[in-house]
């Protein structure tokens, strides 16, 4: 199932869907009611640069279900094509908003991911907050081919209607985009989506920006001073504003 209902914006050849929350939660059941597998990622403007010179992410991103803008940079590059996104969609809010509806739903969740115990502590604080949520396991792992067979087990026997995955961008979304269809069972939808660091907000081993931060659009800069030895990741950010620009021009 694509997001075909959805407008979507193509910021250097990578998609991003105009969904709010809300919006990203009804069309996750949709997609469970629908069955299969189905992959969505949180689009940043890393992620977009990454997709520039690592072929095999930018075709991930480009046949995910859904793609939600999960950075400042993207709703600014958006607006300068005149295409506004509506909001900013975090991925570490969807993840607990989706857990929210799975609480309420019955949907099995399962956490993949972060170091190890950093899954089953986000779990345990989710169930505290949504007692009646089902989760089915956690598991650290890491993205490692020689591990997946095992985690591909251990997933398939746990039949979870969503996975997140936390191993960073792109490990995460490659990951998904290969064993994704192995996990998928005839009788149930699956959703896979790639979380980041969400695990490490969850379990209050990383501290997010204050919501006045995050409200004007400074969650990186924030977490860019708490995590000085992102810079090297984060200069992606100004060769991103660089080759939008740049885009206009040869327009
Ligand atoms: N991680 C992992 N295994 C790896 C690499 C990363 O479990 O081989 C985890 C890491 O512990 C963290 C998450 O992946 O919980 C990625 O966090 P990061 O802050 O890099 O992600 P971002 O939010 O920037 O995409």
């Amino acid at each position: 199932m694509s997001a075909t209902a959805l407008r979507r914006v193509f910021i250097l050849g990578v998609p991003v869907d105009d969904v709010t929350e809300e919006e990203a939660c009804t069309f996750a059941e949709r997609c469970l009611a629908n069955g299969g597998v189905h992959q969505f990622a949180t689009v940043n403007p890393e992620f977009i640069m990454a997709a520039q010179h690592n072929a095999a992410f930018m075709h991930v991103l480009q046949h995910t279900a859904l793609n939600v803008p999960d950075g400042i940079g993207v709703l600014w590059a958006a607006r300068r094509k005149g295409a506004p996104l509506r909001a900013r969609v975090a991925g570490v809010d969807l993840m607990v908003r989706l857990c929210a509806l799975a609480a309420q739903r019955g949907w099995r969740v399962f956490l993949l991911g972060a170091q190890p115990g950093v899954a089953a502590r986000a779990a345990a604080l989710l169930r505290e907050r949504y007692p009646s949520l089902r989760v089915c396991g956690t598991f650290a792992g890491s993205p490692r081919p020689e591990e997946a067979t095992e985690i591909v087990q251990y997933i398939r026997a746990a039949a979870p209607h969503l996975l997140f995955v936390a191993y960073g961008a792109p490990a995460q979304d490659l990951w998904l985009a290969t064993y994704l269809p192995l996990l998928q069972t005839p009788e149930q939808g699956l959703i896979g989506m790639g979380v980041g660091g969400a695990f490490d907000f969850i379990a209050g081993v990383q501290r997010r920006a204050p919501k006045w931060v995050q409200r004007i659009g400074l969650e990186w800069f924030y977490r860019l001073v708490r995590q000085p030895w992102r810079w090297r990741r984060q200069r992606a950010l100004v060769h991103f504003v660089w080759r939008v620009l740049r885009e206009e021009v040869k327009l």
